[in-house]
Parts: C-alpha cells; sequence; structure tokens
C-alpha cells in the first residue's frame, strides 16, 4: 500500500474534483462543452489527469454505440467521468482517446 502520487496542473483554469480537490484538467486541454453526462452537462478534454479507469464496456448513447471506461478520482475515488475508447460512429471517432468529466463532478480549483 502507497500513497497516491498526484500530478499538478498548471494554466489559465484548473479544473479538478469537487470532493477532494485532485487536479483532472486544463482550460487548454478542453475540447467540447457541449457534452451530456449522467448528471447533466458534462465537458470533453483531450487529456485528463489524476484518474483510474475502469473496465471497457459498450454503451449505447444518442451519437450510436461507443466503448467506455467510466473514470474515478485516484483521491477520492468518486466516478468523475468516462473515457471513450472506441466509437463506430466515423462521425464520432475524434472522441476516441478523449474523456469526459461531467460539470456535477467537477470545479475550478488553484
Ligand atoms: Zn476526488
Amino acid at each position: 500500500m502507497g500513497m497516491t502520487h498526484l500530478e499538478f496542473l498548471y494554466g489559465a483554469r484548473i479544473y479538478g474534483c469537487k470532493h477532494c480537490n485532485a487536479h483532472f484538467a486544463t482550460i487548454e486541454s478542453m475540447v467540447s462543452k457541449a457534452f451530456q453526462g449522467q448528471h447533466g452537462r458534462a465537458y470533453l478534454f483531450g487529456g485528463v489527469v489524476n484518474v483510474r479507469e475502469g473496465d471497457p464496456n459498450e454503451r449505447q448513447m444518442t451519437t450510436g454505440v461507443h466503448i467506455v471506461r467510466d473514470i474515478f478520482c485516484v483521491k477520492c475515488d468518486e466516478q468523475v467521468g468516462w473515457k471513450y475508447d472506441r466509437a463506430y460512429e466515423v462521425s464520432q471517432r475524434y472522441k476516441e482517446g478523449k474523456f469526459i468529466l461531467e460539470r456535477e463532478m467537477i470545479k475550478t480549483v488553484e
């Protein structure tokens, strides 16, 4: 059992865990704000840190079938969004390898 090593981000705006303040992503890595999560609005990011990825599973979404993994804060283990492993629709392929963070689960941190 070891201590969780947390990465710290630097940027104009940092999004982090609402529960424990762990840093997740910078505004520079935000791809879109126009996503829908399980708890309302969600953001798409090109990269996030300090998350643990769950097992892949197939999910039917309004934009088609995707292979996704739920992602969890490494510090407090809250589920904060998901990662797109694969999209079957060609028009949705840009999401592959990117991450959704639910707005309800994050906040701006310093
Ligand atoms: Zn957390």
